[in-house]
């Protein structure tokens, strides 16, 4: 049970609940606190990773971005730190972004103040272990938020990012699959960079991919890699350039 749902007359509490799903699950709702999901022009695309890091895909997307002078922010979670410290390391030494996605992935939803604050604190201090600077960036697991969570977070010295598009690569699908639920970030670049370029105020996209499985280590996003394979020398020629959430602001 959420606790500040509690005697709230049922009525009221209908009511509530719709206004509760929208400020808690919409991924650009800010009832609940200021969150982050877009980039500040149409050029700037901001390719954002949860659930990792993993061992079986997270080095391929370094070489991947490496190769392409790409830079990325990766949320992550706090356990699979504790158990590949040197991948975490790595991550931050080719100069990407990381950002604290909780210790063990749970909906924060459910959580009380004192449980989401354990949560933030302990995947902080397991990405401090290994960097020695503590993640500026949050982003809740599922997108749920509740109405303590962000103000926690800020507390902890973090924004809380979400994003402008979800392709739902967790599920494990071909890369093809993927390839076409990522065209919508095409068609949007290709009608929205012309226009910053004639100075209109434009903003730009930040994509929630995933490069872990929250559930356990080494899961299979061969697709996602696949599918940026495809995409980025793509993006690259139509003009977008890569940004971490710290550029996107
Ligand atoms: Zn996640």
């Amino acid at each position: 049970m959420n606790p500040w749902m509690i005697g709230a007359p049922s009525t009221l509490a209908a009511g509530l609940a719709g206004i509760t799903a929208y400020g808690a699950a919409y991924p650009r709702a800010q009832l609940f606190g200021p969150t982050i999901c877009r980039t500040r022009t149409a050029k700037h695309l901001a390719l954002t990773f949860d659930d990792g890091p993993n061992p079986a895909i997270t080095p391929q997307l370094l070489d991947l971005f490496a190769k392409h002078n790409i830079r990325a922010t990766f949320f992550l979670v706090g356990k699979f730190v504790r158990e590949c410290p040197g991948l975490v390391k790595e991550i931050s030494s080719r100069g990407h972004l990381l950002g604290n996605h909780t210790d063990t992935h749970p909906n924060l939803f459910f959580c009380g103040t004192q449980e989401t604050k354990d949560q933030l604190v302990r995947c902080q201090e397991a990405i401090h272990r290994v960097t020695w600077a503590a993640p500026r960036w949050f982003r809740p697991p599922f997108g749920f938020r509740s109405p303590w969570l962000i103000e926690i977070a800020q507390r902890h010295g973090m924004r809380t990012a979400m994003w402008t598009r979800i392709p739902g690569d967790w599920r494990v699908k071909p890369a093809e699959w993927l390839i076409e639920r990522l065209k919508p970030v095409t068609e949007t670049a290709q009608a929205e960079i012309p226009k910053a370029a004639k100075g209109a105020a434009t903003t730009g996209q930040v994509i929630c991919l995933h490069d872990g499985d929250y559930t356990h280590q080494n899961g299979d996003r061969q697709h996602t890699v696949n599918a940026l394979a495809y995409w980025l020398p793509r993006w690259s020629d139509l003009g977008l350039e890569f940004v971490t959430m710290d550029e996107a602001l």
